[in-house]
């Protein structure tokens, strides 16, 4: 198992990742609107989206995630009043990640906050293609076969229930023990940018 290294754009946040292991198989494209709006919000669609709107995500529990530097920096954004706590740093606008909530012990990368060199070997390849529907054009067949929809919510699931039981939701770096947000977030309105 590897640690991986993560840095905004301008380089003042900093952290790792640590215990990646490409057999957990959480590394997915998520195709929704909402992660294609918040790249949108950031100006940042050019960095993060590939040919069909798709954001290269990988999923982990928040025990495994570090930020060693630049805490203060980082942003808190929702689409909706209850929409996820979609993260950024603050310095350069780099989208870092997602969260459900508090609760669910689950925070998805976005790979614009990673900076490893061996990225590619240390996670492994896609492993689901989900919210096709959002998809902006034709997903290549082969993308799709190598990393289908199906069944991927249920994995995933089974995954976060595995990092609860684990004990894998503490230490959040983005939330309070008490669930309280980092940072506050700020709610955007439709094509709003930050
Ligand atoms: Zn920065
Ligand atoms: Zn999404």
């Amino acid at each position: 198992m590897d640690n991986l290294v993560l840095q905004c754009g301008c380089g003042q946040i900093k952290g790792r990742a640590i215990k990646i292991n490409p057999a957990d198989r959480t590394r997915v494209i998520c195709y929704c609107k909402d992660c294609q709006a918040f790249a949108h919000a950031l100006k940042a669609s050019a960095q993060v989206l590939d040919e069909q709107g798709g954001t290269d995500i990988y999923q982990l529990p928040p025990a495994r995630l570090q930020i060693n530097q630049g805490l203060e920096q980082i942003r808190c954004l929702r689409l909706s009043e209850k929409g996820l706590y979609r993260w950024y740093a603050g310095c350069c606008n780099t989208p870092i990640g997602n969260t459900l909530s508090p609760r669910v012990p689950m925070i998805g990368l976005i790979h614009s906050f990673i900076f490893d060199p061996e990225r590619e070997a240390k996670l492994g390849p896609v492993r689901a293609c989900v919210n096709l529907r959002g998809a902006t054009g034709q997903i290549p067949k082969s993308r799709l076969d190598a990393a289908p929809a199906s069944g991927y919510i249920g994995k995933i699931m089974l995954k976060i229930l595995g990092w609860k039981l684990g004990g894998l939701g503490r230490p959040n770096p983005l939330f309070s023990a008490k669930g309280e947000p980092l940072a506050s977030p700020r709610i955007l309105r439709p094509g709003e940018t930050v």
